[in-house]
């Protein structure tokens, strides 16, 4: 039984020597236990607050454990009267080979499904922010202009085409040309502007001639200096992520924004509100699926998949995720 532990913790960006690959045995589930296979493993930003030590939304990994993920996984023995050998099912789990459940939090996924591991995108965690921050905060309506940035990754793509599909002008922010391409080509966003171009802020001044009504907040750092002067009056800002600084150690140098970011909520009466999706799961989540699943099965919402293959890549391809190498949602593929 392989498995990526947390050798020691960051001091910003994570780099390979912060991971360990190491072996174990693989485990007896006991009476009302199961032994799962991972089959993908889903990687995701959360994942370097949990490097860190400091108190945030969810516990750190001690130094030594597994690191934790969502995964797909198939049941490969099976002690509990709810699961038969060869279900696969959608499981919170960790960066390894196999796994030990009691069956707590399982969700078994339809063999027919034709992409299992959608259930770490589109069809999971990734697409229930989505469709949650933006419809529920973010209040979208017909005509208005919603900006959403990291625009062709798991959350971001998910945000803009939901925009689309309620009649919106969608602008989306991505790192470089291909993915800028592939957001309006394939996804169907308006306009998509390369947050690398030096004219960065003009280029997005003149994508939004009618100003910016919704901000689905995925980053932070200079994109959202560029947006702050160009939300409406009224504007809506779901705050779900901010990844230009989750390997921050310091406070940036001044000049204080503060005053800058008060003056502009209050003079444009603009609601900002943090989410943090974990809160969300029971009944909105299946009226999520019900919802997803008819957009992915009628080709209205797309999903585009960075897999990595094999779990000793798992750390190379978070790093990259953090850097913005990845395209599209980041998978590793831990077994067939
Ligand atoms: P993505 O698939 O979008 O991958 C991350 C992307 O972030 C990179 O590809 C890159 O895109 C962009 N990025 C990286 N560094 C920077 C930077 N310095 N400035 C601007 N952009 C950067 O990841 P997810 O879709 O999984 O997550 C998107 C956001 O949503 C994250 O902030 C994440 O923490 C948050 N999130 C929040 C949840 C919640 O409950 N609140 C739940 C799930 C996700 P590019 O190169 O195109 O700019």
């Amino acid at each position: 039984n392989r498995r990526i532990v947390l050798a020691s913790r960051p001091n910003g960006a994570p780099v390979p020597e912060n991971f360990r690959l190491e072996q174990a045995e693989v485990p007896s589930p006991a009476q009302g236990q199961l032994l799962l296979r991972n089959l993908f493993l889903s990687l995701d930003p959360y994942m370097r607050g949990r490097m860190s030590e400091g108190p945030s939304y969810v516990a750190p990994v001690g130094l030594g454990e597994v690191m934790g993920g969502g995964t797909v996984s198939r049941v490969e023995i099976s002690n509990h009267p709810d699961f038969r050998p060869g279900d696969v099912v959608a499981a919170y789990g960790n960066w390894q080979d196999y796994e030990l459940s009691d069956g707590t939090g399982l969700v078994k996924l339809d063999p027919a499904l034709p992409h299992p591991s959608y259930a770490l995108s589109v069809l999971g965690m990734p697409g229930f922010t989505a469709w949650h921050g933006l419809l529920a905060i973010g209040e979208p309506k017909a005509g208005e202009t919603v900006v959403v940035a990291s625009a062709s990754g798991a959350v971001g793509s998910v945000v803009g085409q939901i925009a689309r599909i309620k009649g919106c002008r969608v602008v989306g922010i991505a790192g470089g040309e291909d993915k800028c391409r592939y957001v309006v080509d394939e996804l169907g966003f308006d306009a998509c502007i390369d947050r690398r171009d030096p004219d960065f802020a003009a280029t997005l001044k003149a994508a939004v001639p009618q100003g910016i009504d919704v901000y689905f907040e995925n980053v932070g750092g200079a994109v959202f200096d560029a947006v702050l002067p160009l939300l409406n009056v009224h504007a809506r800002v779901p705050v779900c992520g901010l990844i230009a600084h989750y390997n921050d150690t310091a406070l940036p140098a001044g000049p204080d924004k503060l005053p800058l970011l008060s003056r502009n909520i209050l003079t444009k009466r603009i609601r900002m509100q943090g989410f943090i999706i974990s809160d969300h799961y029971g009944p909105e989540f299946m009226e999520f699926l019900r919802q997803m699943s008819g957009w992915v099965g009628e080709g209205k919402v797309k999903i585009r998949e960075d897999i990595a293959e094999g779990l000793e890549n798992a750390p190379a391809a978070f790093i990259g995720l953090l850097e913005g190498r990845n395209f599209g949602k980041v998978v590793v593929r831990i077994a067939d």
